[in-house]
């Protein structure tokens, strides 16, 4: 199996209003280039660094999706071009990209992350959280960033159930930012959730955009 076939194949199994995104990282910018050929224009990278060296040597209607933690310290180096920042967890980190949007005269889309999994070590926020930054005046002050919605990673596990309530958890975070802060929002439209492993339940649970990587490239 190519690259080009492994979409296709995903892509036609996929609801329209679902977004694919080809998660990259550590894959060399040869296969994105393969992945591009055949008509896959959104792609994920976890570190800034590698998504800013190979954003410079591929096309310029690649959407780049920022999926990994980013620190305040470099969302200078993504902000020229970044599609949407998926793993915004902190009113600092917003308050950086506000900035650097304004410098680049911008917007920059961005989701904010909820930590929905059992594990510890998962980035994101809870919804006390959430909830602080949203209600702070720090944030009605930031004309240059635009919040999407909202993304989650689920427990690596094989008990599907937990899975499944890990998703919807998401989707009910969703649904009640969206009641509560955005109902007027039609920008505020996207739950990123599922991976290669789990994309399948995240599409019955309401996601909206799914980042897949090693079905599509291979493992890492
Ligand atoms: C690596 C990664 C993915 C893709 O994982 P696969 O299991 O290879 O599909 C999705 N989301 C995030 C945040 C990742 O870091």
């Amino acid at each position: 199996m190519t690259i080009s076939n492994n979409i296709l194949q995903l892509k036609k199994n996929l609801p329209s209003h679902v977004t694919l995104v080809a998660v990259s990282k550590t894959k060399p910018a040869k296969l994105i280039l393969e992945a591009y050929e055949g008509g896959q224009k959104d792609f994920g990278e976890n570190k800034v660094q590698e998504m800013t060296e190979k954003q410079a040597q591929l096309p310029n209607d690649i959407r780049w999706h920022l999926i990994g933690h980013l620190q305040s310290n470099k969302v200078k180096y993504i902000a020229p071009f970044v599609h949407l920042i998926h793993s915004v967890d902190s009113l600092k980190l917003l308050e950086e990209i506000n900035k650097q949007a304004q410098k680049n005269n911008r917007t920059i889309p961005v989701l904010l992350q909820f930590h929905i999994a059992q594990e510890e070590t998962k980035f994101g926020l809870n919804m006390e959280e959430a909830l602080s930054i949203l209600n702070s005046s720090g944030f009605l002050s930031l004309k240059n960033i635009i919040i999407k919605g909202v993304m989650g990673m689920a427990s690596f596990t094989e008990n599907k159930n937990q899975v499944i309530s890990e998703f919807k958890s998401l989707q009910q975070i969703f649904t009640a930012l969206k009641n509560d802060f955005f109902s007027n929002s039609i920008e505020f439209d996207t739950i990123s959730m599922g991976m290669s492993g789990d994309y399948e339940i995240a599409i019955q649970e309401g996601s909206t955009l799914i980042r897949v990587g090693s079905a599509i490239f291979g493992g890492r």
